[in-house]
């Protein structure tokens, strides 16, 4: 007996654990901001921070970084010295999530930084992995 398609997807789902079926990718906050004058001011970079789980002003060192141009935390968010468009920024905190965030094991967020001596590494609370990451905190 030929199976189709469908039937065959669905009983691959049926065996999976259910957890397994839940999990995304995990998704890449995006900024929200506008064009001020000759600034750019993104109005949600201290939540993207913050549902990163890093502190704010490393991760606005690297973004400054690699956008090659000046910026500064406020309290209400990040003003960016040049115009910049948004889809810019995002490939660069994508950028981020990928060195900074994700485990390099098992792909989850759930991460964090610690520093030892003079090296840093980023510890993954769901498998456990360590990696030595290329950062100061
Ligand atoms: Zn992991």
């Amino acid at each position: 007996m030929v199976e189709s398609y469908e039937t065959l997807v669905e009983k691959a789902y049926s065996v999976l654990p259910e957890t397994a079926i839940k999990e995304e990718r995990f998704l890449v906050p995006k900024v929200r901001g506008h064009v001020q004058g000759n600034t750019t001011v993104i109005s949600n970079f201290l939540q993207i921070a913050d549902s990163l789980g890093r502190k704010p002003q490393h991760f606005l060192k690297y973004i400054l970084k690699e956008l090659a141009t000046p910026g500064e935390l406020r309290k209400n968010g990040v003003i960016i010295g040049t115009k910049m468009p948004a889809s810019r920024i995002n490939e660069k905190i994508e950028k981020y999530v990928e060195e900074f965030v994700l485990c390099k094991e098992c792909g989850k967020p759930d991460t964090k930084l610690l520093k030892e001596g003079n090296f840093v590494f980023m510890k993954c609370l769901a498998c456990g992995a360590r990696h030595s990451v290329n950062a100061k905190i």
